[in-house]
């Protein structure tokens, strides 16, 4: 395992001599924001502040750490249920470190995966950090990240360095990603996002192949699976809802309105507010509130009593 990640494994694993269930996920399902519900008089007036996570890491407490173990999905299910959430230690997460903390974890104890999906952009090039050719060695770029700093220097008349340039060649010659140029992208007819995902879509379709074959299949021979649809509107409809095999593992999201959704796109938009931001603007976070983390909660619940998981303490 890189260094570069074994640093997210860390919480206190004693946890994992309980039965417990693994979550895998991104800062949705670490609980990003919840902290802003604290009803003291700091956190009431941090309301009205900027408050993504780089606002919001240095006022980080005790309770604020408590408070978001609580009142996430998983911390939800935990006081319900006794089973021990197992989350990410750090805020956050890509396709490696989502499979990272259920890989590493696994064992007899573990009662059932949830898997929330990212955004498709959080991937690396070849799926993983072990990869060693020439694009993905060495400092582990994300290829939407080089993609996107290169046509923000070519916009921008900056001066490309040899690092660059030899990331975005090695994205030519061989997965067949075109150098960007604003001529192509006039002709393609298509904007800017879609055009972007025009020439990542081979290589995309070859990370959610990675995904099932390495992960999501070897997991089902052990667990119970749940998969949790993107926050992510294009990954959601191009790269989920496009593949039979995640559609028939993604559990029913109990709406705000009684009806149950696969897409947490069509899901969230049920609820008063979809995001924090809806509720309170000026933080412009982007995160789900506490409300719809107990509704995922019982999703997840309901899911698992289908198949038979004991969710009530005492049939334990
Ligand atoms: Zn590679």
């Amino acid at each position: 395992m890189s260094a570069t990640n074994e640093y997210r494994l860390v919480f206190p694993k004693d946890k994992l001599k309980y039965k417990h269930i693994l979550y895998g996920g991104d800062s949705f399902t670490w609980g990003e924001g919840l902290e802003l519900y604290i009803d003291s008089p700091f956190w009431i007036n941090e309301r009205n502040n900027h408050n993504e996570w780089t606002e919001l890491e240095s006022k980080q407490t005790d309770e604020s750490y408590s408070f978001r173990n609580k009142n996430r999905f998983p911390g939800v299910i935990e006081s319900i249920t006794s089973y021990k959430q197992i989350v990410d230690s750090l805020n956050g997460g890509d396709y490696q470190s989502s499979t990272d903390i259920i890989n590493y974890n696994l064992n007899e104890n573990t009662v059932a995966i949830v898997y929330q999906f990212t955004s498709i952009d959080r991937n690396f090039l070849h799926s993983t950090i072990e990869c060693e050719c020439d694009f993905c060695r060495d400092v582990k770029p994300k290829p939407f990240n080089v993609y996107l700093e290169y046509i923000d220097r070519i916009l921008n008349n900056q001066k490309i360095s040899d690092w660059m340039q030899s990331k975005i060649d090695y994205l030519e010659k061989y997965e067949n990603i075109k150098k960007f140029s604003i001529s192509d992208l006039e002709k393609s007819g298509l904007d800017f996002g879609m055009y972007i995902d025009s020439l990542f879509n081979p290589s995309r379709l070859k990370n959610i192949d990675y995904l099932i074959e390495h992960n999501i299949k070897k997991w089902k021979t052990t667990n119970k699976v749940y998969l949790i649809d993107s926050w992510c509107h294009e990954t959601s409809r191009r790269y989920i809802h496009s593949n039979p095999y995640l559609v028939d593992l993604l559990i029913p999201l109990k709406g705000y309105d009684g009806k149950w959704y696969k897409s947490y796109p069509e899901w969230e938009h049920t609820f008063p507010h979809s995001r924090i931001m809806y509720q309170y603007p000026n933080t412009v976070n982007g995160h789900p509130t506490p409300i719809q983390h107990q509704y995922l909660a019982d999703s997840i619940i309901a899911a698992m009593e289908k198949d038979g998981i004991p969710t009530s303490k005492k049939l334990q």
